[in-house]
């Protein structure tokens, strides 16, 4: 399992229960992702010319006319929404993140779809506008001339997250927003970070009428923490390319100079808002070998098998808190969300108190053990198999058992 180096920081290893987060290392890497990663690192190349490489790959797989690997899909947001500010001028790319003189410097977005990524688009410099409310009735579905009505002048895209059902959370679909969005001729940006798989995810988003789509590389992709896939117009991918890449370039002699002589620009940008964000040859060789697996892998029998696996933590945890009061355990199969879980709840009065008490337990462990808290307010934390090896159902289970024992018992 590789853990020497981390006993050699001195840094408790995790037992990940919680899923593909990003704070605990995203997802494992195949043998043949870190094959790649270490082949692309043995010679040199020009990113410019990977990446264009890597952008046709990333074509064939989502449908779009272009692609890029960023470092990430929250870089992703970062770079695509400073194309469509910036578009081909190099003066708007330099002006960033001061756009206090520029005309187009608002992103239109659900106030629904707000969430804490979208400060990557708001780094850029542009104002969130936002549009449909929450409250009465709850939330107040946004309406197609809310959309219509916030777009003008200075709006330089839309942003829609992939965050589930658009009825739900009461905002216009991707193709009634799409649809609004083009007879302006204003970009869309959609946040699909998370929405794999279906492996139909990857071109779901453009064939719904985005304008550019992120998707993690790090989480269900398998391929480096670090990376990550932005598909769409090619005209703003080469914006991307442009304010991402390293320009310490000699403009008579830059790869690319022919965007000089065809007028699309008047020089080479100096780096751009995105260098910041680099990736490296061994991150776009290694996503690139993700997708492929990820594309051929059986992604139904993948989920056949966190299934079972949720089924066996959830019985091994029934059995080994039987007869504890004020515990319930529950496991759903995620059909729909293809993500299997099984929630432990701590029942009320006590219940939210208990479950953070048993959550900083396992924190507190040695290995850490790492779960779901989205249900914490409710007294109820849960376990995915998403990122478990089958060796870790038993420690998992000895784990949560012994501190949901130790919390109940001491209340
Ligand atoms: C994980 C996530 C991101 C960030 O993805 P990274 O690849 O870690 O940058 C952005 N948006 C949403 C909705 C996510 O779930």
């Amino acid at each position: 399992m590789g853990t020497g180096i981390y006993a050699r920081l001195g840094v408790r290893r995790v037992i990940n229960a919680a899923g593909t987060l990003t704070r605990l290392g995203g997802s494992r890497m195949a043998p043949e992702v870190l094959a790649a990663m270490a082949e692309a690192s043995r010679a040199y190349v020009r990113i410019e010319d990977l990446q264009v490489a890597a952008g046709r790959a990333i074509a064939r797989a989502t449908g779009a006319e272009a692609g890029y690997v960023t470092s990430g899909a929250a870089a992703g947001l970062l770079l695509g929404t400073a194309a469509c500010v910036a578009g081909d001028d190099a003066t708007l790319m330099e002006a960033m993140p001061d756009l206090s003189a520029v005309t187009r410097n608002e992103v239109v977005v659900h106030r629904a779809h707000r969430n804490s990524y979208d400060h990557a688009v708001r780094a850029t410099g542009v104002r969130l506008v936002e549009i449909g409310g929450v409250g009465h009735p709850t939330p107040l579905p946004a309406r197609p001339f809310d959309l219509d009505r916030a777009i003008g002048p200075r709006t330089a895209a839309v942003l829609w997250v992939e965050m589930g059902d658009p009825g739900t959370l009461g905002v216009l679909t991707l193709p009634e927003t799409t649809a609004i969005a083009a007879r302006h001729g204003v970009p869309v940006i959609v946040d699909a970070a998370a929405s794999l798989p279906p492996a139909s995810s990857l071109s779901r988003f453009v064939d719904e009428g985005a304008s550019l789509v992120c998707f993690s590389g790090g989480k269900a992709i398998g391929g480096p923490q670090a990376s990550g896939i932005l598909a769409g117009r090619a005209d703003l991918i080469r914006s991307v390319a442009l304010q991402h890449q390293d320009m310490d370039v000699h403009p008579e002699t830059w790869t690319w100079r022919y965007l000089m002589a065809d007028g699309t620009l008047d020089g080479p940008p100096l780096q751009g808002i995105g260098r910041a964000c680099k990736v490296g040859r061994e991150e776009i060789a290694g996503l690139l070998a993700a997708l492929e697996r990820f594309i051929a892998r059986d992604h139904d029998a993948e989920l056949r098998v966190r299934q079972a696996m949720a089924a066996e933590i959830a019985g091994e945890l029934d059995r080994a808190l039987a007869g504890l009061p004020g515990v319930r355990v529950t496991w759903s199969d995620g059909a729909a969300t293809w993500r299997p879980s099984v929630t432990v709840a701590c029942e009320a009065p006590d219940g939210r108190a208990r479950a953070i008490a048993a959550v900083n337990r396992l924190g507190d462990g040695d290995p850490v053990v790492a779960v779901g808290q989205g249900g914490l307010d409710r007294g109820a934390f849960t376990l995915s198999p998403a990122c478990l090896e089958a060796d870790e159902v038993g420690p998992l289970v000895a784990a949560v058992a012994r501190a949901v024992n130790a919390e109940v018992r001491s209340g």
